[in-house]
């Protein structure tokens, strides 16, 4: 009886909201991608305007930016802390739902991240 207990609470994570953090993902996902944007224009335009140099310089910096931008990105999903312990929680696809949870096992709470694992 009582082993039964403890498998079911070992079994049922609570599931909670992570607060901010889709916020916070997608706030830097659009900064990347903005900045992205903006190395490229300005590279192409450089190039039109005759600084082939330059123009090279922010297509590079445009390549580093999105390799970069979705290494840290991806980084940030999988390194979440737990907001009531502040360990480490392992991030996983949530099969059902197509969404992100980070799960705590110190305090057995899976923490919905709120973002879909489709990577948008
Ligand atoms: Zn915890």
């Amino acid at each position: 009886m009582l082993q039964k207990q403890i498998q079911e609470r070992l079994s049922s994570m609570q599931s909670r909201i992570h607060p901010g953090f889709q916020k916070s993902l997608q706030r830097r996902f659009i900064t990347i991608w903005i900045a992205a944007a903006l190395s490229i224009s300005g590279g192409l335009l450089l190039h039109r305007q005759g600084y082939p140099l330059l123009g090279w310089v922010l297509s590079g910096l445009f390549g580093i930016l999105v390799l970069g931008g979705l290494l840290y990105l991806s980084w940030r999903l999988h390194h979440v802390k737990c907001l009531e312990c502040g360990g480490k929680t392992r991030t996983r696809k949530d099969a059902t739902r197509t969404q992100w949870v980070a799960q705590c096992e110190q305090c057995q709470i899976e923490w919905d991240l709120q973002t879909g694992a489709g990577g948008d």
